[in-house]
């Protein structure tokens, strides 16, 4: 299989194609057409890292956001650490390095302009930042469409983050689709997991 019978936009391809991604990986062959199809649906995606599992969310959420709104928070996606959120926010202004308009903005402590607030296209974020934000009215979410969860693992088991991404998700639109992203998922995170993205499609590698 080729990236082109996804049907991603041109924009996206030649992103890709300036990467050399030239095939999508085992795990975005199996997920991609999941996640990108409509109407949307949830995923729970277990995958080593090094499998290209950020890829894999990337462009999916580059498939959904509405570029005519480019200041119009549509996608958030969050990490547990700021670094991480970082290098996801690359990933994405790569692949997306040919889609006009778009606004990728870290949610991380001390990145986000007090008066102006989040504008951004595609949010990446550590959950206590964004919920910070949105609490002073500077993160606008009613127009999210797809919001990620990276290291799910992580995000999910430790009390803190766990209980910070319940409450984020609480603040956002409840149509809303929700893709968690692991390496692995302990019996007691896979639960948990099942509540945070009722009805996901799940896939093993
Ligand atoms: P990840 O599992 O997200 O940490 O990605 C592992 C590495 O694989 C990264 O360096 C990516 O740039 C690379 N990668 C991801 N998808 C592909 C692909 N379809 N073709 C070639 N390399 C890829």
């Amino acid at each position: 299989t080729s990236f082109d019978q996804l049907g991603l936009s041109s924009q996206i391809n030649d992103g890709l194609l300036a990467m050399n991604f030239k095939k999508p990986s085992k795990i975005q062959e199996k997920a991609l057409p999941l996640m990108i199809s409509n109407p949307p649906t949830n995923m729970i995606a277990q995958s080593q890292s090094g499998t290209g599992k950020t890829a894999a969310f990337v462009l999916t959420v580059l498939s959904r956001v509405d570029l005519s709104k480019p200041e119009q928070p549509q996608a958030l996606l969050l990490a547990p650490s700021r670094e991480l959120a970082r290098q996801i926010q690359a990933v994405i202004k790569t692949v997306g390095q040919f889609c006009d308009n778009l606004i990728v903005e870290a949610a991380i402590p001390g990145a986000v302009s007090r008066e102006l607030g989040v504008r951004a296209s595609i949010v990446v974020g550590t959950p206590g930042t964004v919920m910070d934000l949105v609490r002073r009215r500077q993160f606008d979410v009613s127009q999210l469409k797809v919001l990620v969860i990276d290291e799910a693992d992580n995000m999910l088991d430790q009390q803190g983050l766990g209980e910070q991404c319940v409450r984020v998700k609480g603040m956002l639109p409840k149509t809303i689709q929700i893709l968690l992203f692991s390496a692995t998922f302990p019996e007691k995170v896979y639960n948990f997991a099942k509540k945070y993205a009722p009805n996901a499609n799940e896939i093993k590698l």
